[in-house]
């Protein structure tokens, strides 16, 4: 393994998964609850598990029996005991080996991907150069296989032994039809990757944005497992948005997430990859900083170099007292603070994540962006919304596809409907 994942850092909790379950979650088999009960709690015993979900400790012994009868749970040794004179009381966890599933991120720089298994666990993970240009679906599906033979390699892993595969990308996502509507990476619109994958792999494949699938690796593994509702706003190429409401993803009507890139912040304004004008990625994203850049600082637009390098010769100008370089910074801070406190505003987060590349230029949550979100939200005077910058690594993004990976398996084996 050669990356390292950032959310161990970030929650101390055992487990993977959200702790606070949801109206669909209500909904699901008492032997699915108590299942997701014990991956959450990473190992736990069969009284906790009556006391959490309210049922008898009849029913917690039968149910139980049942998930390790199907090779999903085990008992294990090593709980505290009761008192000092009980015997060391049995906990349950999950079976590591009871499915692997497969995670990715599809990216305009580089891919990223993880193998993970049933406990949540990362078990390897794998990477490949890619460039920011549109392609055949069939040339970007080469590129998978690749990355799903790096994995395996690694660990021996069969494919049999892996349940299914996450994929998330940049781009307008039909999620529940398995349709990429449109992406940077593909060179036509609607096309159907899903089943074109699940057609090559053999395995069940789902698809998500990739600002949902960072949302949900926060909502499994990192800050959010513990939170109802949190936004998390990613600042790249272009700003993306996922939303946790009432601890469940929220994807709106048509399954197409939160376009916060493109809202509206300037009347008439600069014009958007989009082709519309005043949308806040004009103002803030990568672009829209070397457009600037490109102007203030007469540095070269040359196809030859790359946007980070241009990117990198702002921010060390900045640095180093240019205080056009500076002025470039203080305005996208300005108006990510007003795309923050619209979010803000709207949906009273408990929790607002930043991320992305552009989160190692500090300009973009130093103080004073902080200040003007506060100045630019009705509040007490004080700033009831946590914000929270987490530079998350591709390999956390990947994560995420195992989660939205791991849900869909789990509903597969207890036969619901996808709920995530
Ligand atoms: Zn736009």
């Amino acid at each position: 393994m050669s990356g390292t994942s950032d959310f161990a850092a970030e929650t101390q909790l055992e487990g993977c998964g959200p702790m606070l379950g949801n109206q669909s979650h209500q909904q699901k088999p008492l032997r699915q609850r108590v299942f997701e009960y014990v991956r959450a709690q990473g190992n736990t015993a069969r009284s906790d598990i009556s006391r959490a979900l309210e049922i008898s400790p009849g029913s917690a012994t039968t149910l139980t029996a049942d998930l390790i009868r199907a090779g999903l749970l085990r008992e294990v040794a090593g709980l505290e005991r009761d008192n000092s004179r009980g015997r060391p009381r049995v906990a349950l966890e999950i079976v590591p080996q009871a499915g692997f599933v497969i995670g990715i991120k599809l990216g305009d720089t580089g891919h990223t991907a993880v193998l993970a298994d049933f406990t949540g666990a990362m078990i390897s993970n794998a990477s490949l150069p890619s460039l920011p240009t549109s392609r055949p679906a069939t040339t970007l599906l080469d590129e998978v296989a690749r990355l799903i033979d790096m994995l395996l390699s690694q660990t021996n892993t069969p494919m049999n032994k892996v349940k299914g595969i996450g994929i998330g990308m940049a781009g307008l996502i039909d999620h529940a039809h398995g349709l990429v509507r449109w992406s940077p990476l593909l060179n036509s619109r609607d096309q159907a990757f899903g089943a074109a994958a699940e057609a090559r792999f053999g395995r069940s494949v789902v698809l998500e944005n990739d600002a949902n699938m960072l949302t949900l690796a926060e909502l499994w593994f990192g800050s959010g497992r513990a939170k109802s509702d949190f936004a998390v706003i990613t600042i790249e190429n272009g700003v993306g948005m996922g939303l946790v409401l009432n601890n469940r993803l929220y994807r709106g009507s048509f399954g197409m997430g939160l376009e916060l890139g493109h809202t509206k912040v300037q009347l008439d304004g600069a014009l958007c990859r989009c082709g519309e004008r005043g949308c806040l990625e004009a103002y803030i994203s990568d672009y829209a900083l070397v457009r600037e850049a490109a102007t203030a600082l007469n540095l070269p637009l040359d196809k030859n170099i790359s946007f980070q390098s241009l990117l990198g010769t702002l921010f060390d100008e900045a640095a180093a007292g240019n205080t056009a370089a500076q002025k470039i910074f203080q305005r996208a801070g300005r108006f990510l603070a007003l795309g923050l406190s619209n979010v803000v505003q709207l949906f009273d987060p408990a929790l607002v994540i930043l991320s992305g590349e552009r989160m190692t230029y500090d300009f973009m949550y130093d103080g004073d962006v902080l200040r003007d979100v506060q100045a630019l939200t009705l509040s007490r005077g004080d700033m009831p919304c946590l914000v929270e910058v987490h530079p998350h690594a591709d390999l956390d993004w990947a994560r995420g596809a195992t989660a939205r990976a791991l849900a869909q398996v789990t509903d597969a084996i207890f036969k619901t409907e996808a709920a995530i």
